[in-house]
């Protein structure tokens, strides 16, 4: 029986690894299909930049008890994980509580410490499902929170609760039959919460207790292995991404916008000025590629990698003024719409489908002229992001493909386009005229 129960691990095991791993495949693949961009710059203020902000959920301390709650849920998922080690351990050699000897009265203490993480991952899941669900937080609804989102969200905390309850089951039922001098179960001392809980199991037989027992462990460790799973297809991928997501941030000025260099070159190079090392127009147009972007592919690979780590928390879209004031725009959306047309397309590729050839495209099936048209590039999205997600990149270079490729900006943008290219101002008058209005002050200076 025992090896029975240690093959079925190794095999649960197994699985688990191989649809991991390929997941994980495919979301690498498809974050590289972004253009190649250089973030491996500045390392220590990039260290900085992921401690503070992923590690230290600096951004989420500006609203205090959700950002505890959370931290709580954070810490949770990482220390209780430990406790995931010797469950693989004891899975694969058919032991029971296979750290307890050597670690003594300090695993007692390290349970008990696991415990009280567990019932305040229990706590905090349930406030946030009161706040999703019942208090309906503004931040939680808009256009892009349709059934799928609504539904994972709560998915994952109803999840979490019930793993957390299958831990405290286990050493609750694993107490009572210590207690009855069980062989198979050592003695550990005692856990303080899920002592709690003895009372509902003590009329249990031996056999009874020790099939709850089991249950709890098996749906415990089956549950973090389905859970890590799901995870990669939820926006729950934040809990990873966030780190990576963080350190290869955009360390530039806030809202700074990227000149094409190609570009600057020809301007350069119209007005008698050397051209930039390394980046002189090339003779073949077909090699400087597409202006902007119009598709996934055309974004960089961290615009790819920001839209798996986006949490769907709808900071970015609460601040943003063209949200706030009823414009068509929302930061949030961008960054979700990102995401499903890149898994469209990765989806389509593996399959042997057309991918990025399906007749459909990131801007205009996704998101609309009209969304980025009303962003006014203020940069108040990504620095309200708790993980620095940058939906004005993306915003910026589907604006330059519609201006610079379809010519399809609003008339009145075009009219300034040209008054900049011919009079190197946005309006029409040319540059000796500029400063006319300070020759008047010095004629009569009190008009001042
Ligand atoms: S940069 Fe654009 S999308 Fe971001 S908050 Fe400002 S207006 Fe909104
Ligand atoms: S971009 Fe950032 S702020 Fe906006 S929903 Fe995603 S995680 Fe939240």
């Amino acid at each position: 029986m025992q090896y029975i129960s240690q093959i079925a691990f190794v095999l649960v095991l197994i699985l688990a690894g191989y649809f991991l791993s390929k997941r994980i495949r495919q979301i690498r693949k498809n974050i590289l299909m972004g253009r190649p961009i250089n973030r491996s710059d500045k390392s220590p203020e990039r260290w900085k930049a992921m401690l503070l902000i992923a590690f230290g959920q600096r951004k989420m301390f500006k609203n205090v008890i959700p950002a505890l709650l959370h931290l709580l849920i954070y810490v949770g998922f990482l220390i209780i994980n430990l406790e995931v080690l010797e469950f693989i351990l004891d899975g694969l050699f058919g032991t029971h509580r296979l750290f307890a000897p050597f670690l003594g009265d300090f695993y007692t203490v390290c349970i008990n410490f696991f415990e009280f993480l567990a019932v305040g991952v229990l706590f905090s899941c349930v406030v946030f499902l009161i706040r999703r669900n019942i208090l309906n937080v503004n931040r939680f609804s808009g256009l892009e929170m349709t059934s799928w989102p609504k539904l994972d969200a709560n998915l994952i905390l109803i999840i979490e609760i019930v793993l957390m309850l299958a831990i405290l089951t286990m050493n609750a039922t694993d107490q009572i039959l210590q207690a009855r001098g069980h062989m198979h179960y050592t003695a550990t001392g005692s856990f303080f919460f899920s002592s709690i809980l003895i009372p509902l199991f003590e009329g249990l037989s031996d056999q009874g207790l020790i099939m709850t027992e089991r249950f709890a462990w098996w749906f415990h460790i089956t549950g973090i292995f389905a859970f890590a799973i799901y995870v990669t297809y939820s926006k729950h991928l934040h809990i990873f991404l966030a780190f990576p997501n963080t350190w290869y941030g955009n360390l530039e000025a806030p809202g700074k916008i990227e000149n094409m260099p190609v570009v600057t070159n020809e301007v350069k190079t119209m007005l008698g000025m050397p051209a930039e090392d390394g980046h002189a127009t090339p003779a073949n147009p077909d090699e400087i590629g597409r202006f902007g972007a119009k598709d996934v592919n055309d974004l960089n690979w961290v615009n790819l990698m920001n839209a798996y780590a986006c949490t769907e928390c709808g900071r970015c879209t609460s601040n943003c003024p063209a949200s706030m004031t009823g414009k068509k725009l929302s930061p949030r959306k961008i960054m979700m719409d990102t995401r499903d047309r890149l898994e469209e397309v990765g989806q389509s590729l593996s399959k042997g489908g057309k991918g990025l050839e399906d007749g459909k495209s990131l801007l205009g099936d996704y998101i609309s002229k009209e969304e980025i048209n009303a962003c006014t590039s203020c940069n108040a999205c990504v620095e309200a992001c708790p993980v620095n997600i940058d939906p004005l990149s993306i915003i910026l270079q589907l604006r330059r493909y519609v201006a610079m490729e379809e010519s399809g900006s609003p008339a009145s943008w075009n009219a300034m386009f040209s008054n900049i290219e011919t009079s190197f101002s946005p309006w029409k008058f040319a540059p000796t005229d500029r400063f006319n209005w300070s020759e008047e002050l010095k004629q009569n200076p009190k008009s001042e």
